[in-house]
């Protein structure tokens, strides 16, 4: 991510907060998780201060909150996409009021939303620019990547901007946005490898290809999640349980023992 990053800023791109804000998150659970590992396969003595590894996990902690906390930046992520969808639905709503000069505009949108609704591509395609060695993990992608700007239309037209209020959803949200960048990232990482034929190339390829089925499959579970009933109700009990805990100052059930 932060070399993706980096070498579209070297070629002039000026837009790339949302891509920083996703390094980053991604960057600094990764390395959290990867520790917290660590520590578990080396059972007791990862714990101990000798093995040194406790110590790595204390420094790790605090990425999660300085320089942007993850929670704000992943509202920053959701919400900035929502911004982008937004302005292209605008366009297309300016086009509606000229139906005819804008008819081959209007088609294509038309096609494109039909062919998505059914289930078929819209014409997405990595292929040219994936290795065709990956061709699978770049169809997952772009799977993802359709049924994902589906599910934000959808939540733009419900929510409008009203979904600022809603962090349960923008939280869902975010994390998809950050499986598909880490998904494009990758198979752009693998391609160059496989191209060059490097060493490590079948190695990378196998990485990818692993990680592209976890992240397609994390995707469409949060797009599910996303259009499901019984998580809209979910997301108010959160809500509601939230809101009595604080209204308690504690927990609200009594003890079972009755202390
Ligand atoms: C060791 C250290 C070094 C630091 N160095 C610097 C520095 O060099 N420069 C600098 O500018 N700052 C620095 N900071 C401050 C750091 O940037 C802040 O601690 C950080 O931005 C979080 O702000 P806060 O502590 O006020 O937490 P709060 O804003 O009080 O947040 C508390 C918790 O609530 C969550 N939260 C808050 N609002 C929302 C919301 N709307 N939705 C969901 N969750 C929410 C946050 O994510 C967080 O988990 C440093 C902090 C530490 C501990």
């Amino acid at each position: 991510m932060a070399y993706m990053i980096s070498g579209n800023m070297d070629n002039g791109a000026t837009e790339f907060q949302i891509e920083a804000a996703i390094s980053k998150i991604f960057a600094s659970e990764a390395a959290w998780n990867v520790t917290d590992e660590c520590i578990q396969v080396m059972g007791g003595m990862g714990y101990m201060k000798d093995a040194g590894v406790e110590r790595v996990m204390r420094d790790l902690r605090i990425f999660r909150i300085f320089e942007g906390t993850n929670d704000i930046l992943r509202l920053f992520v959701a919400l900035n996409g929502f911004q982008n969808a937004g302005n292209q639905l605008k366009s297309l709503q300016k086009a509606m009021k000229n139906p005819i000069g804008n008819a081959a505009l209007l088609a294509g949108e038309i096609t494109k939303r039909t062919k998505r609704k059914a289930g078929f591509s819209t014409g997405l395609t990595l292929q040219g620019s994936v290795h065709p060695e990956l061709a699978h993990s770049g169809e997952l992608a772009v799977k993802a990547i359709e049924q994902f700007g589906a599910v934000v239309e959808e939540l733009l037209i419900k929510h409008g901007k009203k979904i600022i209020d809603e962090q349960f959803v923008l939280k869902r949200v975010a994390d998809s946005a950050i499986d598909l960048y880490a998904m494009v990232v990758v198979l752009s990482r693998a391609s160059r490898s496989l191209s060059q034929g490097g060493p490590t190339a079948q190695h990378e390829k196998m990485l990818c290809e692993t990680w592209c089925v976890e992240a397609h499959d994390r995707v469409m579970t949060d797009i599910k999640s996303l259009r499901s009933s019984e998580s809209r109700q979910l997301f108010k009990n959160m809500k509601a349980i939230s809101a009595a805990v604080v209204e308690t100052g504690g927990v609200v059930a009594p003890h079972p023992l009755g202390f």
